[in-house]
């Protein structure tokens, strides 16, 4: 069984990174298709009594825009898991010590570009300040270390990796290369435009020694490398050119209460509508590894009957 939890907590973003979600937003989920905050912590109590989870990570959407966000933390927390955020930082300054009081674990940021303009054009907001007093607020608060996540794109900030990189490792923080999916709501990811694990592992090269890190991979996707000879490391997460679908151990549930077993799911099993119809905690626990049952082998991106999923990243929960 899958025992990392990803739960989304919501659709809604203050960003509208470009290869995410377009300009405009997207229709949001109703109020009332949304999970409330006890039936979340109701379904994490089952993954995590029931089906073995020992980790949950929240996100979304932007998790901090969920205004029950802290007392869920504390609620799993209770549960004796491992909780972690993955956010884009924006209101973490203001938040950062009320997750840690309230037992988070860890935290994962996503910033693609320390350059306001660049910022400005992959997110469409002005908000790069934010993100950072975000980052060294979270630092303050005991969250570290403090992980980064970035995607390049290519016409963007296709070239700007090692800058990226300096910049993490002069502050301490652990940066990740992500490999762009074909998960944005517009549809506009193309295999020819993405900016390839190989690729960056090159561009970095160029400026940094790597070196492989030498730990067992697991079931991290990332493949580390020390740089210079450590201890600054840097993570690339070849998701689409070298998939690790084999040592996957995740499962989704999405803010509208929905079941996905990949990221790249054609079909989801609907918790929220069995849980309001009153179903008890062992008949959900049952629709849940029915839903991993049915967990495929690969993604098969690279398929050429490979459809790209209903819904977008925001609205699974990356
Ligand atoms: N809003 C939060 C954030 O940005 O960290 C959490 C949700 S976001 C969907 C989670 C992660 O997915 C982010 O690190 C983001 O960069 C990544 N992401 C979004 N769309 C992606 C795509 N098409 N390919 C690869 N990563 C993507
Ligand atoms: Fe928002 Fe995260 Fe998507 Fe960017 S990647 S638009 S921050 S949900």
């Amino acid at each position: 069984m899958a025992t990392d939890l990803r739960v989304s907590l919501t659709d809604r973003c203050n960003l509208r990174c470009s290869y995410c979600m377009p300009a405009e937003g997207l229709d949001w989920l109703p109020d009332d298709q949304t999970l409330t905050d006890d039936e979340v912590v109701r379904l994490i109590d089952i993954a995590v009594r029931r089906l073995g989870v020992t980790e949950v990570r929240f996100t979304g959407g932007e998790p901090l825009v969920r205004r029950g966000l802290v007392d869920i933390v504390r609620r799993t927390h209770e549960l004796g898991v491992e909780t972690s955020l993955t956010t884009n930082a924006l209101g973490l300054a203001r938040t950062a010590v009320a997750l840690r009081e309230a037992g988070l674990d860890r935290i994962n940021v996503s910033i693609d570009t320390v350059r306001p303009e660049t910022f400005h054009e992959i997110t469409r907001r002005d908000r790069l300040k934010d993100v950072i007093a975000g980052l060294e607020a979270a630092r303050e608060a005991g969250l570290a270390p403090l992980k980064l996540n970035a995607v390049l794109l290519r016409g963007t900030n296709e070239d700007q990796a090692s800058e990226l990189l300096a910049w993490a490792l002069e502050r301490g923080y652990d940066l990740r290369f992500i490999e762009q999916m074909p998960l944005d709501a517009q549809h506009g990811w193309s295999r020819a435009e993405m900016v390839t694990a190989d690729e960056i592992f090159e561009q970095l090269s160029a400026d940094f020694t790597l070196t492989p890190h030498g730990q067992p991979r697991g079931s991290d996707p990332a493949e580390l490398f020390d740089v210079d000879g450590g201890p600054g490391a840097v993570g690339i997460i070849a998701s689409v050119t070298r998939p690790f679908c084999g040592d996957c151990d995740r499962v989704r549930l999405t803010a509208d209460g929905q079941i996905r077993n990949c990221l790249f799911a054609r079909d989801e099993s609907d918790l929220r509508g069995a849980m309001r119809a009153g179903a008890t905690d062992d008949e959900l626990a049952d629709r849940w590894v029915t839903a991993m049952l049915g967990k495929r082998t690969g993604h098969g991106i690279d398929d050429p009957s490979f459809l790209q999923p209903d819904r977008p990243m925001s609205a699974i929960g990356g």
